[in-house]
């Protein structure tokens, strides 16, 4: 068995986010992928984050119709900074011994690895697995994303110039952000009145 671990603010939730998972559970032959939003996330300090019930609510509603996909609550039920090392630990306690832990992560991430907490017990703890996203730099080849001495596989599929910051400027610019999320994400987002001004703290 193998699984795939997903992390991120998903604020909100984007096709990005969703091609890299099926791309990962296909090409990696996994069983499923855990998509784990991040309960406060300590880097992203300073910028405003939407409300985690929010956040989750549209993985929820993103992920429903793929029989691969979950979604774990893992990060949100401390109310500190969420490390990746320690929801590795804790997934791993509840996975059977054999089961195989893939980390998937935009190369963008990868590359910011050394500014985590403990990255090198990260590689010990799972598979790091990386996306195309962005500009690809020195250390990033076709093949893999150099990091702390250590080599992640890149993944081949499509660059998709997706990103949560533009979805969010979009909508508190009145522009439309269908094909960019799933409908239903759309439609929680414009129910909720997410990301302009006077959006509700809790969920409609
Ligand atoms: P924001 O713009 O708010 O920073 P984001 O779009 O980068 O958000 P996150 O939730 O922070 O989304 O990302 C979670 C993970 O998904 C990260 O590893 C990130 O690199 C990856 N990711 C997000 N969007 C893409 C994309 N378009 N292509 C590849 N990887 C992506």
């Amino acid at each position: 068995m193998a699984v795939g671990v997903f992390g991120g603010t998903f604020d909100p939730v984007h096709m990005g986010h969703l091609v890299l998972a099926e791309t990962a559970a296909d090409e990696l032959g996994l069983d499923r992928v855990v998509f784990m939003p991040a309960g406060n996330p300590y880097l992203k300090a300073g910028t405003e984050v939407s409300a985690a019930e929010h956040r989750m609510a549209m993985v929820k509603a993103a992920i429903e119709s793929n029989p691969r996909f979950e979604a774990s609550t893992i990060e949100l039920e401390d109310p500190g900074p969420s490390y990746t090392i320690e929801s590795l630990g804790r997934l791993r306690t509840e996975l059977p011994d054999d089961e195989q832990v893939y980390l998937l992560l935009g190369v963008d991430s990868v590359l910011e690895m050394p500014r985590w907490r403990c990255p090198e017990g990260i590689f010990d703890r799972a598979q790091v697995i990386a996306y195309p996203r962005g500009r690809m730099m020195d250390s990033v080849c076709q093949d893999f994303v150099s990091v702390l001495g250590r080599k992640a596989p890149v993944l081949e599929g499509p660059l998709l110039g997706i990103s949560g910051t533009d979805i969010r400027r979009r909508v508190s610019r009145g522009q439309s952000v269908r094909y960019l999320v799933p409908d239903r994400v759309a439609e929680y987002i414009r129910r909720n009145r997410l990301y302009s001004s006077g959006a509700p703290k809790l969920p409609a």
